[in-house]
């Protein structure tokens, strides 16, 4: 089922994965989609090299056997630096012929061996996608604090409209710690007339050197009522990842209360991440994690909620 459906009929929940780094085998990714699939999210994505990592050629295997094992709509990250368009072609073949129907397409970080070769930038992927392969849906990354290279955020919130103009169908954000920032990035969104859903990207942090990573490399700010939880966890590892997923939960509970579009978790490839949330949202009785939701879409024609 395409993400855009669903998004157009009500706010969403859903997880993301990462292949497992290395040669580690794809059924270790699998067993713990599956377990996370136990939550009934909406879709689970499977990052692209993410951070360099060089798997690949994990990310469509690992789509694939999402939508076709744990029968759930997969969302499949593509990352175009760096690659031509007959990669790119390769790659949406591979995922089509496996009922694979969601793409999120992204530039990737800039790196060594990663340089320009047919596409310098999102939007230039995603016309592309919305040319070749016109029955995929796709979606694109946005950033609540503006992306670390733009210069400014309204510079950035240009950048996203141009990637609506190509065709991108929903979008989902970076992850943030602030609210506001998000509720302040909505409304310069609603300025620049884009109207594309927006779904939001949280992750409880785990350690105070993973938080502390993370605000280097996406460049997301921490306010200090993060910083008091962790100074008040101390050197304490099970306390630290307490106090990020209690944060979380608080930060996903305001914005499901604020009618974000959709909440997407950074789940770091921990279903206890997912189940955790997971229950904070039942207990807010945001609709995307209540049983009738599934009903809704099978009784209305749209496909059976497992994505088949
Ligand atoms: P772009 O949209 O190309 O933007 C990059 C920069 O260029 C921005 O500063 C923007 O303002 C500017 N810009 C955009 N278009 C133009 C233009 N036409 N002309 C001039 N300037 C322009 N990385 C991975 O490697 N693998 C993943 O799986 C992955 N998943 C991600 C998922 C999400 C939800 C997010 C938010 C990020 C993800 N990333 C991933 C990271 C992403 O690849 C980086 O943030 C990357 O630096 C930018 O990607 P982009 O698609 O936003 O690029």
């Amino acid at each position: 089922m395409h993400i855009s459906s669903i998004l157009a009929k009500r706010q969403t929940f859903s997880f993301e994965i990462f292949p497992p780094r290395g040669d580690l085998p794809v059924e270790q990714a699998m067993h713990i989609a599956e377990q996370m699939s136990a939550q009934h999210p909406d879709w689970i994505s499977v990052t692209f090299s993410a951070g360099g990592s060089g798997n690949t050629g994990a990310t469509a295997a690992i789509a694939a056997q999402i939508q076709q094992t744990a029968g759930t709509n997969a969302l499949a990250h593509l990352t175009c630096l760096g690659s031509s368009r007959a990669d790119v072609d390769g790659f949406v073949e591979g995922l089509q012929l496996n009922g694979v129907q969601n793409v999120l397409a992204l530039r990737g970080d800039r790196a060594p061996g990663r340089e320009v070769i047919d596409f310098a930038h999102a939007n230039e992927l995603i016309a592309h996608l919305k040319r070749t392969a016109p029955e995929l849906c796709v979606g694109a990354a946005c950033y609540p604090e503006g992306h670390v290279e733009a210069p400014n955020l309204a510079a950035d919130v240009e950048q996203i409209k141009a990637k609506q103009d190509a065709g991108a169908d929903f979008l989902v954000t970076q992850l943030f710690f602030d609210n506001e920032l998000f509720y302040r990035f909505r409304e310069a969104c609603v300025r620049a007339r884009i109207k594309i859903p927006i779904v939001v990207g949280i992750m409880p942090f785990t350690s105070t050197k993973q938080i502390q990573r993370m605000a280097f490399t996406c460049g997301a700010s921490i306010p200090s009522a993060v910083i008091r939880r962790l100074i008040a966890a101390g050197d304490d590892p099970q306390a630290q990842a307490e106090a990020g997923i209690e944060y979380a939960c608080e930060q996903l509970r305001d914005l499901a209360a604020n009618g974000v579009d959709g909440l997407h978790i950074y789940s770091m490839n921990k279903p206890s991440v997912a189940r955790a949330t997971y229950d904070a949202l039942v207990a807010c009785g945001y609709p995307a994690v209540a049983g009738e939701s599934v009903a809704d879409f099978v009784s209305d024609g749209m496909g059976a909620y497992s994505g088949a």
